[in-house]
């Protein structure tokens, strides 16, 4: 496995992989490496003759007073983990490679990024297209993995993918939970014994949201009733919000026709979780 921190290598890497007509395969991380980024890794050294994984906490997606300097960081064990998996390439750039002092271009998706975390984090989305656009020019993939556990991100990079005629595929993959259910993400280091006890509510209202559409219920603020009931219950735990949405559009549900997508975000002590499961309607 190779080590590369400049753009300029890697681009040229991956033409010579491009003009041979052999596939490549993309996983981006800002690191601190668990079994989530590693499922979208096995998945795409599964489907592809290259891997790339790319390890880059992204300045520009973080707002005022937000955790971008405090973001975990562990270079050597998240290069060991990626090593193990058996990808070929840790793009590894420094903030001044991507981002040179007379950077001035971003990449705006305006619809599905309007809601959700994008009420909450109004940078947020415009950074994360912006890097994965230049990422995807720099890796030059055929395939992207992206984890559903960042439902919003990932529909918005399909959307961006689409909208520029970007040539590669974006592939979603499930999120990947610990034992008990919790969502797992690079943050959740930041929560206290207690504070780690009461972020499986976010879990368990997923859960109890599943149920009641399986059960018949298709009102959608009963739905979300039902999840912020258990939220509620836990004193760490404030919602920021719990949206039922349609699966594509990310547009507002009030009534759940088939299919929808439960979507939350809660602040556990000073850490903001998300997480989202599919909730299908059942007979009642
Ligand atoms: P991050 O390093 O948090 O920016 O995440 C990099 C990629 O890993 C994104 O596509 C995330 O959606 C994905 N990811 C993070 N956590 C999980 C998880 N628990 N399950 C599946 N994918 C995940």
């Amino acid at each position: 496995m190779i080590v590369i921190d400049e753009s300029g290598r890697m681009q040229r890497m991956a033409e010579q992989w491009r003009i041979k007509n052999e596939t490549i395969g993309f996983v981006p991380t800002m690191g601190y490496l668990h079994e989530g980024h590693l499922e979208l890794m096995r998945q795409g050294k599964k489907d592809c003759r290259h891997l790339v994984v790319s390890i880059f906490v992204n300045p520009k997606q973080f707002g005022e007073g937000e955790d971008f300097g405090t973001y975990p960081r562990d270079f050597d064990r998240d290069s060991r983990l990626v090593e193990e998996v058996g990808a070929e390439v840790v793009f590894y750039p420094t903030i001044s490679q991507l981002y040179p002092p007379d950077f001035q271009t971003y990449v705006e998706v305006t619809e599905v990024t309007k809601g959700l975390c994008g009420a909450s984090r109004p940078v947020f989305f415009r950074g994360v297209a912006t890097v994965v656009t230049k990422l995807f020019n720099l890796v030059k993939p055929h395939f992207a993995y992206f984890g559903e556990k960042d439902y919003q991100q990932l529909i918005t990079i399909k959307r961006m993918v689409a909208d520029l005629d970007m040539d590669l595929e974006v592939i979603g993959c499930p999120t990947v939970r610990e034992k008990d259910g919790l969502a797992m993400s690079s943050r959740n280091v930041y929560l206290s014994v207690e504070g780690r006890k009461a972020a499986l509510c976010l879990y368990r209202a997923l859960c109890s949201v599943q149920k009641a559409a399986a059960g018949g219920e298709t009102d959608a603020e009963k739905l979300i009733n039902a999840a912020r009931e258990i939220i509620n219950k836990e004193p760490p735990a404030r919602i920021d919000y719990i949206k039922l949405c349609h699966p594509s559009t990310l547009k507002e549900l009030d009534h759940l026709e088939q299919e929808g997508r439960l979507i939350m975000a809660v602040w556990v002590e000073n850490t903001r979780l998300i997480d989202n499961g599919r909730i299908l309607l059942g007979d009642r």
